[in-house]
């Protein structure tokens, strides 16, 4: 059976931790070619390794998604070294809890700067490339949060990915005529390096009470939602966005669940 990816060029931002590491392992196995995007060396080089153990092809890139600068070298560097662009997997994202009234506008910019400024000037990065091969697929990881759902202590979070989501819709309209798909990926809670960091395991033992499935998600999960919005399959999707959660969103009430 052809390998989904095949032949394919894929970027994965905040590819070598928790669901972009996912997304470049699958993505990987499925044949592409996978340039990795993070800003931190050592998980980079080990996610290359672990791709290439199993008979993959991967790169690194070192690079910042919220720095306009190191974007177009990111997208120079995997045309440099691949020849195109055929995917972009728009993952890298940060979610710190702090409550409203202890929330500074330091920590309101870092979080939209990375997660909402991040995702134009990534695919604006990638844009020109994919226009001249009238072909490109981006997906990007959104969220649950802001989009179906509010979380205390996210309000900057939410605020981002509820922006990511707007900007899926209309990039989708303006980049259609290119044969560019801009769809994204609601992950619900999925354990990750992040999740343990960021959140803890008060929250995530919360989180699992509240998930009909009785767990939280794996990378893969997201992966594989990610992988069919960036295959051909999917080419007459965009602008939408698939929830993988478990079912959270689904219950009126935890009395629900059981
Ligand atoms: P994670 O385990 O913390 O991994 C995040 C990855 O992004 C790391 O590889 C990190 O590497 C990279 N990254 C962070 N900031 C970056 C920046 N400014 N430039 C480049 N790379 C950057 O996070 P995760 O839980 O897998 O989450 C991944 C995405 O899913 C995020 O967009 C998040 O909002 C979304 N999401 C996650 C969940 C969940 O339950 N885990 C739920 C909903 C949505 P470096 O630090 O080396 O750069």
């Amino acid at each position: 059976m052809t390998k989904r990816m095949e032949d394919k060029v894929v970027i994965v931002t905040g590819g070598a931790k928790g669901i972009g590491r996912g997304i470049s392992n699958v993505f990987a196995k499925e044949g592409g070619k996978v340039l990795v995007v993070v800003r931190s060396e050592d998980t980079a080089k080990k996610v290359v390794e672990e791709i290439e153990s199993k008979g993959g092809e991967a790169s690194y890139f070192i690079g910042d998604v919220s720095n306009e600068e190191d974007m177009n070298k990111m997208a120079q560097t995997c045309i440099d070294r691949y020849g195109k662009i055929d995917v972009l997997c728009h993952n890298a994202g940060i979610f710190p809890e702090k409550r409203l009234e202890d929330m500074t506008v330091e920590d309101w910019d870092l979080v939209n700067n990375i997660n909402l400024k991040g995702t134009f000037l990534t695919v604006k990065a990638c844009l020109p490339y994919m226009k001249e091969e009238n072909y490109g697929k981006m997906v990007i990881t959104s969220s649950i949060t802001g989009n179906k759902v509010g979380n205390p202590g996210l309000t900057h979070y939410a605020a981002s990915k509820g922006g990511v989501n707007g900007f899926i819709k209309s990039a989708a309209i303006e980049l259609a005529k290119y044969n560019i798909t801009v769809n994204g990926v609601e992950p619900g809670n999925i354990m990750t390096e992040g999740m343990e960091a960021q959140l803890g395991a008060e929250y995530i033992k919360a989180q699992e009470a509240s998930i009909p499935m009785g767990k939280l998600g794996e990378p893969e999960d997201i992966a594989y939602a990610a992988l069919f919005l960036a295959s051909d399959e999917a080419k007459y999707i965009t602008g939408q966005t698939i929830t993988v959660d478990g079912g959270q969103i689904l219950p009126e009430s935890k009395f629900d669940i059981n």
